[in-house]
């Protein structure tokens, strides 16, 4: 399992864990976050790597 952190609260200082997912979940999320209330696109990419942090954490402000 690996912890999601919102990339909108992270920046603004907070750690605010979004939800876990497992080692093996690729695919496109749309968590809301409860902290900051942003819907917050997040990009798991399979794992290609040892390297533990292999999401790709993008800001969506479009939905609502
Ligand atoms: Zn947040």
């Amino acid at each position: 399992m690996k912890d999601v952190i919102c990339p909108v609260c992270k920046a603004h200082g907070h750690v605010k864990l979004l939800l876990r997912v497992s080692d093996d979940t690729t695919g496109i999320l749309y968590p809301k976050c409860r902290g900051c209330r942003n819907v917050v696109k997040i990009v798991i990419r399979a794992k290609s790597g040892p390297k533990q942090n292999g999401s790709h954490f993008v800001y969506h402000d479009n939905l609502h």
